[in-house]
């Protein structure tokens, strides 16, 4: 029989994704010893089975069609993707699976790293195999999510592709099946057709990306079938079956479409099914429930933090919130009672409401931050949506013959500022910090006429947006 160990830390922080790791190392940087759980990769879903190479699949994707529409650069990309170079690429940025550099990093700053499993076992305890983990401060669980799979009969027997796969696989499919129509959805229907697939996207709902202004999904679906994918709106799966290798579905209008993969992009949910939430009467399997300090309803000492909480399902959000989580703990651990709350302070994720930034990876790209019109309506804001066509600015035409995008800014009529910007484009994901910024620092229109766009870039939208609003 192994012994049990009792070890105490001032925090111990449960899974090492990328909100863990922030977490633990503002927690070492106030010099609060530190203990990191994590049962698979030090990195997280963000490092091996999204951001990371979701990205480095979509990268050459977006180059080459931004290279296409240039005169003198066309005809030199013509060729098909060399799509084994792009997965080796995809591999190299996910290390090949391995974690060592960031295992070296976490130990670099001094935290220490528990293989396994870690379950929390009443009051700031967390067992983590004959090892039992006691928190004096705080104990953060930062568990993240994982992929959700409709209730369809025999779908386990199908070998579904979840976003793991979909970012993962070592070959291309000859023909895909994509089921959802959100961000993972909309991104890996288009990394997967420019990689040489026949997508067939299949979604619910009445359009794509349905958390952002319409238009934004609308470009999205316009530019995946002009790459030759098959985008079927207001289509839901009935069965689905796979016999001698090919995948079969038969949708809720009759149809049957065979595909060599499927792809369920179908949600999220918390990984918090067996981390002993019972243990400190919280309920197993649900979200976590936090205050803008990061910290779980009615306890002094659990906090919840990324994924987990539900608040933005997005590795920047949840590092912003690590960072506030981090400095929260430290400033309790020494004695602060009462964490100021205002817009302003450094222990509030006050952000988290209402200036939220995220891109999305697709050709256009489609970035956003803050409310879309319909969200600041329902919120109760007396607000006025501006919108301009992209294609005016000198940036853009000299970005990409014949630039298609639009730009929404939506202004709250009380106070002037800006309740949200999405802007959809080639190349707008790199602009919409500046948005961010004007958003998250609610500053008001009248002085975002003296913060000046460079010219000729594409950020002289901003006066075209300005002058919008003006004249309107
Ligand atoms: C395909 C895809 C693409 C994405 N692209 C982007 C993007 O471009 N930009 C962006 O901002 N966001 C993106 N996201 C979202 C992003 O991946 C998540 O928001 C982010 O990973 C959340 O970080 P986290 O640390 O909260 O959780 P995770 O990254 O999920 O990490 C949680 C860690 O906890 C560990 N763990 C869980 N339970 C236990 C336990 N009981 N004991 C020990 N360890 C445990 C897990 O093994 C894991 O390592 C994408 C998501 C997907 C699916």
């Amino acid at each position: 029989m192994t012994e049990t160990e009792t070890i105490a830390y001032d925090v111990v922080v449960l899974g090492a994704g990328p909100v863990g790791e922030n977490v633990a190392d503002r927690t070492r940087a106030a010099g609060l010893t530190t203990a990191v759980v994590e049962n698979e990769l030090v990195g997280g879903e963000c490092s091996y089975w999204a951001c990371m190479p979701s990205k480095a699949l979509l990268r050459p994707v977006i180059a080459q069609a931004d290279a296409r529409r240039l005169p003198g650069l066309r005809q030199a990309v013509q060729g098909p993707l060399d799509a084994p170079a792009v997965l080796a690429h995809r591999n190299y940025y996910t290390s090949d699976w391995q974690d060592d550099g960031q295992v070296r990093w976490l130990e670099g700053i001094g935290a220490d790293l528990y293989r396994g499993r870690g379950r929390l076992a009443g009051p700031r305890t967390v067992t983590v195999g004959d090892k039992i983990l006691t928190a004096r401060h705080a104990v953060a669980v930062c568990t993240g999510s994982r992929a959700v799979l409709p209730d369809l009969p025999g779908l386990a027997e199908v070998k579904p592709w979840t976003s793991r796969e979909a970012t993962s696989a070592q070959s291309v499919p000859g023909r895909l099946v994509v089921v959802g129509g959100g961000v993972v959805a909309t991104e890996m229907a288009t990394a997967w057709q420019a990689l040489g697939a026949q997508v067939t996207v299949l979604v619910r709902g009445k359009g794509l990306l349905n958390r952002m202004e319409p238009f934004a999904g609308e470009m999205v679906a316009e530019a995946l079938t002009e790459a030759g994918a098959d985008v079927r709106t207001g289509t839901s799966v009935e069965s689905v079956s796979r016999s001698d290798g090919t995948v079969v579905v038969v949708t809720d209008t009759g149809e049957r479409i065979e595909a060599d993969e499927i792809l369920f992009a179908t949600g999220r949910a918390p990984r918090t099914d067996d981390i002993g939430l019972d243990t400190v009467g919280l309920e197993p399997g649900s979200w976590l429930t936090v205050d803008d300090s990061l910290r779980v309803t009615d306890s002094e000492w659990l906090y919840a933090v990324g994924d987990v909480n539900h608040r933005a399902l997005l590795t920047h959000q949840g590092k912003y919130q690590a960072r506030i989580a981090g400095a929260a703990i430290a400033a309790r651990a020494s004695g602060v009672a009462d964490l100021e709350s205002d817009a302003w302070s450094a222990h509030a994720a006050t952000a988290d409401h209402h200036a939220v930034p995220q891109v999305v990876f697709t050709d256009p790209e489609a970035a956003a931050v803050g409310l879309s019109l319909a969200e600041a309506e329902q919120a109760g804001h007396r607000v006025r949506a501006v919108d301009v066509d992209l294609s005016s600015v000198a940036g853009a035409g000299l970005y990409a013959d014949g630039y298609k995008g639009r730009a929404r800014m939506v202004v709250d009529l009380e106070d002037e500022i800006l309740r949200g910007v999405t802007l959809v484009g080639p190349g707008v994901g790199e602009l919409i910090h500046s948005a961010t910024v004007a958003v998250a620092g609610q500053v008001p229109v009248a002085r975002l006429w003296h913060a000046v766009p460079s010219y000729p870039t594409i950020s002289e939208v901003w006066l075209r947006l300005l002058e919008a609003f003006r004249d309107h």
